[in-house]
């Protein structure tokens, strides 16, 4: 059966018009599914965007939102055998399929973790604290970030359909902003699939996610400077969207991520005995075969001291030899067809081109051995390793982007040269430096980091548990810089900023607490009243504050201490070694007997509401404290979240301990966890 695959606009799915393009499988070439976008009213989707998706995201907390998120997750999750039967026929076998489908889903549940622990529980964000703009405190500055008020429009290659889409929509939704997402139509039965999945769900609110099948048409001309194009593909098809009129004259933010020439390096510390070597052949065979090779991360040079060509291009042969190609239905096959008979030419058109100026030294483009499949219908390629032996005079190795299972041997002669052939590449997304000697490793990133937006550095001590070159994950940073695309994605909550504006605002630390709920040095406090200790969750006010009367620190109690704890550090226990160090006038308190009775002073000691102290946050001990000083502190409620549990809060105090003449000598945030009242 032919799907015919449909877009989702304005809450419906639109029956697609004239002029659908045939969508054939990898495997065996009959026709899988028919897309187009005639009849699409591009216009109206960005308005129920905007009109609709928008608003209801934005009435979220970045808490509920997460919840969303993970529900999809879980939901995604019991569905994943129907999308893992459908990926066969992109070409992907189930340990590819894995990357896409498994991997994108875990895309989900990552944000979904991070925007329920590191967001608030609010629609916005505080970036960083209080900045002082006046000499007497009354004037401050601080940074908020607010979800855009536009669409998302996200446009994504064909290898990775599900990942390639939940890896955007993730942050996107997060933050706050609705999403158009459009697939590449050679895979988009797949995206459709999940996409399907998605809306079927009705975790998400109306508006907040629509499907382009088939070409965006006028999509782009509708955007503004509230929107945000997040594209991956191709760099001349970035160059289009880029370039588009509208997309310029309005200033729509744009993120690319796009071709990129990866390299392996291999240390010139590493023989064919040290285990980096046997890692570094294993890493580099898998980056060419692991989906065929088409992988935006893959490894396509690899670069090589001069004097381990031979043994890096056996070994590699070796390898690459014992994998099967064929059907990625059968258990034995390791590499898949390409995604399309079209890549297939688009990799052997590339592989000529490299072949111009670099020897083929493993596989043949035009034929190859398959298992289970008829190797005519279906676009299996061979992997093909090629050798470039002088790399400096060469120029095609470093632009030509075959996106298959290729990749070219690169000697070097010295750490410097390595580096060079590495920046041509004019940025990448990862490049991966296998070494065991720190020198080597030092001078690798600080040559290639400023080329790339992740360097994966394995060795001997990492690689049981090192993730992969060709893995991006949503904690750290997916993008590189030039030919790369310049963009960035994921990296943990960056990714999601990218989705929000960030404004400073400026104003009296009264007006900037209530706006950002956060208290900050100047703005008023309240003294009277309980003690905030004796306040449950829901009752304590942002500037609830608690002032201690002054308790003297005599010797004696430093030496308690000291002898109490066993920290007999000289400076609080010899006064001539003591004198001696520029930082002290004799000896002093420990930082922290100065914290235990900045608590002993401020507690409230018996049951209630405050069930737990779970930490202190920027410490810092700003004057030394000496015997006969007395010490008082001030304690005033900065800020609150509700935790994970729905009985109880997160409170987050300011502590501030000053000496007998008002100096502070001490300052840290305490977290607490207080108890909300039973509904
Ligand atoms: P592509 O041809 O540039 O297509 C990418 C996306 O752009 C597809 O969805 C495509 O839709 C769409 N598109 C093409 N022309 C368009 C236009 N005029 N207006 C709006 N959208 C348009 O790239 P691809 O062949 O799918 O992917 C392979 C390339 O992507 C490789 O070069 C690879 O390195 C790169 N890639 C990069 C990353 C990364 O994260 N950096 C990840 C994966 C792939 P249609 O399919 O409908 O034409």
């Amino acid at each position: 059966m032919v799907l015919t695959l449909q877009s989702y606009a304005e809450n419906r799915w639109v029956a697609p018009g004239a002029g659908a393009v045939e969508i054939p499988s990898a495997v065996d070439g009959r026709v899988i599914a028919t897309a187009s976008s005639a009849g699409v009213d591009f216009g109206a989707m960005v308005r129920h965007a905007r009109q609709v998706g928008g608003p209801a995201l934005r009435a979220l907390t970045f808490h509920q939102r997460a919840e969303m998120l993970k529900r999809l997750a879980v939901h995604l999750t019991e569905r994943k055998e129907a999308l893992y039967e459908l990926s066969y026929d992109t070409g992907a076998t189930r340990r590819d399929s894995w990357i896409d489908i498994d991997g994108g889903i875990g895309t989900l549940f990552a944000y979904a973790s991070r925007g329920r622990k590191e967001l608030p529980s609010e629609r916005f964000v505080l970036d960083g604290a209080f900045e002082p703009l006046s000499k007497n405190g009354s004037f401050v500055g601080a940074h908020i970030m607010t979800p855009l008020h536009g669409v998302a429009v996200h446009v994504n290659a064909f290898n990775f359909p599900c990942w390639g889409m939940l890896e955007k929509l993730a942050p996107t939704i997060l933050a706050g902003v609705p999403v158009i997402t459009k697939p590449a139509t050679a895979t988009a039965y797949l995206a459709h699939a999940m996409f399907a999945m998605i809306v079927e769900s009705g975790i998400l609110p109306p508006g907040a996610v629509q499907f382009v099948a088939g070409s965006t048409g006028d999509l782009l001309e509708h955007l503004n400077g509230q929107d945000v194009v997040s594209f991956t593909g191709s760099a001349i098809t970035s160059g289009k969207l880029r370039d588009h009129p509208t997309v310029s004259r309005n200033a729509v933010r744009f993120i690319a991520e796009r071709d990129s020439l990866n390299a392996a390096i291999l240390g010139t510390d590493v023989t064919p005995e040290s285990p980096e070597f046997d890692l570094f052949i294993k890493e580099v065979a898998r980056e060419m075969t692991a989906k065929a090779g088409q992988k935006c991360t893959a490894i396509r040079r690899v670069i090589v001291p001069r004097e381990r060509v031979e043994a890096v291009r056996d070994a590699l042969a070796a390898r690459l030899g014992k994998l099967a190609i064929g059907n990625p239905r059968d258990e034995k096959v390791a590499v898949g067809p390409l995604a399309s008979q079209q890549q297939r030419r688009d990799v052997r058109e590339n592989i000529a081109k490299l072949a111009g100026e670099s020897e083929i030294v493993f596989g043949d483009p035009l034929h190859c051995t398959v298992v289970d499949a008829d190797a005519d219908a279906g676009a299996f390629l061979s992997p093909v390793l090629l050798h470039c032996a002088e790399p400096i005079r060469a120029e095609r190795v470093n632009h030509v982007e075959a996106f298959g299972p290729v990749s070219t041997l690169l000697p070097y002669d010295g750490l410097d040269q390595a580096i060079d052939l590495a920046q041509r590449g004019e940025g990448s997304l990862v490049a991966s430096a296998f070494s065991y000697d720190a020198d080597v490793t030092e001078q690798l990133v600080m040559g290639l980091a400023p080329f790339h937006g992740r360097l994966y550095l394995v060795d001997r001590d990492s690689a049981k548990e090192a993730t992969g070159h060709g893995s991006p994950l949503p904690a750290l940073v997916h993008g590189g810089p030039g030919r790369a695309g310049g963009g960035e994605e994921m990296g943990g909550l960056r990714g999601v900023y990218h989705y929000m504006q960030r404004t400073a605002l400026q104003g009296s630390p009264a007006k900037l607490t209530a706006l950002t709920k956060t208290w900050g040095q100047g703005a008023p406090t309240k003294v009277e009243g309980p003690h905030p200790f004796r306040k449950n969750f829901d009752e304590i006010a942002i500037g609830d504050t608690v002032v201690t009367p002054a308790r003297t620190i005599s010797l004696e109690d430093i030496e308690h201490f000291a002898n109490f704890t066993g920290d007999r550090f000289y400076a609080h226990m010899d006064e001539e070694a003591a004198k001696a160090n520029p930082f002290f006038p004799g000896r002093v308190a420990h930082g922290y007997l100065i914290l235990s009775f900045a608590a002993g002073l401020f507690v409230d000691p018996a049951p209630g509401p405050l069930l737990a102290n779970y930490g202190l946050e920027r410490l810092r001990f700003l004057k030394p404290v000496s015997p006969g000083d007395s010490i008082r502190v001030r304690l005033t409620v900065k800020s609150k979240r509700s935790a994970r549990l729905p009985d109880y809060g997160e409170v987050r105090w300011d502590a501030e301990v000053f000496n007998q003449n008002d100096e502070t000598v001490a300052q840290y945030d305490v977290l607490t966890m207080s108890a909300r009242p039973a509904p």
